[in-house]
């Protein structure tokens, strides 16, 4: 398709859209009211769906779920009855008006997914009625008169899609819901984004397809660090991580620790591999033998970078390397909520392995399997089969790999506990990044996110993460030389075959109208208490799957499902809530001295051997030496990383006859004993103050603290700058982990 075509297209697509746009607005008001029946008296309600949205946030929203057994049972007699009085009838809500005698007619043949007369409806709300004859459904629906309003379709600004526009366009299509290619005055129920959160400035309700902080925390060095920190607590969890160093800062560690092996063992030979923090698609990427080799400066100034051991015995499929890109959804991380995608991609290098040698450091096509740098190797295979190639979904390497007799439900599983648990390690920064951008008791929307995991398969078969992008590409289409020196994008079917079902099936699990009461946001002590856990996913997608004309969701939940396995790692989120409660003023990100002060006293953690002296200069300590690490850290004041390391600090002092994983849970404990559940006067003051002034101004009034009071000199100083400068850091331009 070339760029002139793409460009008339969505120009055309965007006056139509807005025509619409026009056209719904005035008929928003003159929406009839329709009958929707509810299940017939002879069915217990059990075995009925019905969902029935409106047209605005109060939308009236109902819905009687089905038991996948009854239904599976139901779905049966239907196969044996078809065309006799129990048919199961599959309809969208809002096809429920005019056309309903013709819908009801529609006859959903189970297990084959077909459909006799036409098409259901599908934008994922349905009313499933099972009826005796369309006539006598009718009259049932009549006589008990049960009205709703006409629904809308699912209105998503697809403005700032950038690259997933296509993929994109395509599943809203499919699930019959509106796109505004160019925006739209009134509020959209999505926003898809192509970068960050911020990418449009201005939205105070619906959903977002990003966190905010999300690019910044999935930064090579941001994501290192936090993975260090689990592995600090839970080690053996954490072991999928390979062992990083972060440049420049931990130079000096890295050279006497490798030198320290060597003169062990002469014989030791490690690779590492050096990627530049904000670096993608294998950007400034290198192997090293040798710390001396390591290239520090870029003119002037020290190059950002993770130094990494570079795992030496990868899983060969045809002699090459290839790693995995798997789509993991987070739903929410409040409950937390993670969705991963069944189906992925595999990326092969293009030049048969072997294990680093100083000779073979630099190929590129051997050891780096990025998509971005084999396809200009004159070896890179594009294929229309999934199970060949230099791209193919991840099934298929998973059958080839069964075939070998592998066990691959074990390396599934290991997969799945891999991206829990980096989820987990991430969550904490995000939820202090996201009480910033949206404080509770702001308008705000909601936000998920699709991350791309890369995982490498070792020879063992234990699966290593390399990287999380914040932006995977969800190109659908490759840039093909067609003719000598002519290059068009041409579509892929593999890309599309993958990334169209997790985009669409993203959107099927974001519909707002099956959304269920929003649970009070980011509240400090929250998360591992009283959180609650959902309904099975898997039940609620099968019900709605099998009456619909879509496949069945490719995206399958693994938390809450699997809370129990993992939920005691979740405790630097219990600490990032300490963090948030002492934060005050919501809107910050970062924890004056006073702030800090004031969390030690309320959690009685001074004592004659740690008096508020001491305090204060563990704070100035940790502060400074946090500033400079990171371009966010280059703001006053304390951020959570450095508030997890005074945190780890006074675990230490006081439980010192414990492990490390013990001394931190004994001091949560202890703090969060002090404090007791957050009281409802302290979150409406927060509220208010939030809600009543421009967040500069909220900063120097000071709503809960006052820095000025009771603070030594030196920390007053750095008080008042500090409150000055602890607003909530702008938005940078970013580039990292963006595919695109
Ligand atoms: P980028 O964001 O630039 O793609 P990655 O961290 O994904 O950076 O690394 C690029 C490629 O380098 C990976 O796709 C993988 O093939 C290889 N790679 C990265 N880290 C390691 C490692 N620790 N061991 C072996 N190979 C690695």
């Amino acid at each position: 398709m070339s760029d002139h075509y793409v460009k008339v297209k969505v120009q055309l697509e965007q006056m139509k859209s807005f025509e619409q746009d026009e056209e719904e607005k005035r008929g928003e008001d003159a929406e009839e009211p329709v009958l929707v029946s509810s299940p017939p008296a002879s069915l217990s309600p059990e075995s009925s769906s019905i969902t029935i949205s409106g047209t605005d946030a109060s939308r009236a929203s109902m819905t009687c779920k089905h038991r996948g057994k009854s239904r599976m049972k139901l779905g049966k007699d239907d196969k044996k009855s078809s065309g006799k009085h129990m048919s199961e009838v599959s309809l969208h809500g809002s096809a429920v008006s005019a056309h309903t005698e013709k819908n009801l007619n529609r006859l959903h043949i189970k297990g084959t997914g077909k459909i006799l007369q036409g098409k259901s409806e599908t934008n994922g709300n349905y009313v499933t009625i099972h009826h005796e004859s369309s006539k006598s459904t009718q009259d049932t629906r009549r006589e008990e008169g049960f009205k709703t309003r006409r629904r809308r379709p699912v209105t998503v600004d697809t403005s700032k899609a950038k690259t997933s526009l296509e993929a994109l366009k395509i599943s809203i299509k499919q699930l019959k819901w509106k796109e505004f290619p160019l925006g739209r005055r009134a509020a959209c129920d999505i926003y898809w984004h192509g970068v960050s959160f911020h990418d449009n400035e201005n939205i105070v309700s619906g959903q977002v397809n990003k966190f905010p902080g999300m690019v910044e925390m999935l930064r090579k060095i941001n994501l290192s660090r936090a993975m260090r920190t689990m592995q600090e607590v839970f080690p053996e969890e954490y072991d999928f991580y390979p062992r990083s160093w972060i440049l420049p800062e931990e130079y000096q560690q890295f050279s006497s620790q490798i030198r320290m092996v060597k003169d062990n063992d002469a014989t030791v030979n490690t690779t590492f591999i050096v990627k530049p923090d904000g670096g993608s698609q294998g950007d400034g990427i290198y192997l090293i033998r040798d710390p001396s080799d390591l290239k520090l400066m870029t003119g002037s100034q020290a190059k950002q970078a993770v130094v990494q051991e570079y795992i030496q015995k990868p899983l060969l499929i045809d002699k090459l390397k290839f790693d995995i890109r798997l789509y993991v959804l987070i739903k929410s991380l409040e409950p937390l909520e993670i969705y991963i995608a069944k189906e992925g991609l595999t990326r092969f290098c293009t030049e048969p392995y072997q294990e680093p040698s100083q000779k073979n450091l630099s190929h590129v096509f051997m050891h780096l399997t990025n998509y971005s740098l084999n396809v200009h190797s004159g070896n890179f295979v594009h294929s229309d089969s999934q199970n060949t190639g230099s791209k193919r979904t991840l099934s298929s390497v998973l059958y080839r790999l069964a075939a070998k007799g592998v066990d691959i439900k074990r390396v599934w599983s290991d997969i799945i506990a891999l991206v829990i648990k980096t989820v987990i390690a991430v969550a904490p920064e995000l939820k202090v990044y996201y009480q910033a951008d949206i404080p509770p008791g702001k308008p705000g929307p909601t936000c998920f996110q699709i991350l791309g995991f890369d995982i490498l398969l070792m020879k063992n078969l234990k699966p290593v993460l390399l990287e999380v992008n914040s932006n995977p590409s969800m190109r659908i289409e490759h840039e093909q030389e067609v003719a000598p020196g002519v290059f068009e994008y041409v579509p892929s079917p593999v890309d599309e075959e993958v990334k169209v079902g997790v985009i669409r099936d993203t959107l099927r699990l974001m519909d707002p109208s099956h959304r269920k009461p929003t649970i009070p946001q980011l509240r400090a002590g929250g998360g591992e208490h009283g959180e609650e856990i959902p309904m099975e996913a898997e039940s609620q997608e099968r019900s709605r799957d099998e009456i619909g004309a879509l496949p069945s969701l490719c995206l399958k939940q693994v938390y809450p499902k699997y809370t129990k396995q993992f939920s005691f790692l979740r405790l630097v989120e219990r600490i990032a809530a300490l963090f948030i409660r002492f934060l005050g003023v919501k809107g910050n990100m970062r924890l004056g001295p006073t702030a800090f002060r004031t969390f030690i006293r309320t959690c009685k953690l001074s004592t004659s051997n740690f008096t508020m002296a001491s305090v204060d200069i563990l704070y100035i300590d940790i502060t400074r030496r946090w500033s400079g690490a990171t371009p966010e850290s280059r703001e006053a004041g304390m951020g959570l990383q450095a508030f997890v390391e005074a945190f780890f600090y006074l675990a230490g002092r006081r439980f010192k006859s414990l492990a490390r994983r013990e001394q931190v849970l004994s001091l949560l404990e202890l703090c969060e004993a002090q404090l007791g559940p957050q009281s409802a006067v302290e979150d409406r003051r927060s509220v208010s103050c939030s809600r009543a002034l421009p967040r500069a101004v909220k900063t120097q009034t000071m709503c809960l603290t006052n820095p000025q009071l009771g603070s030594p000199a030196p920390l007053r100083r750095a008080a008042s700058q500090e409150y000055r400068l602890h607003q909530r850091l702008k938005p940078r331009t970013l580039r990292a982990n963006v595919e695109n």
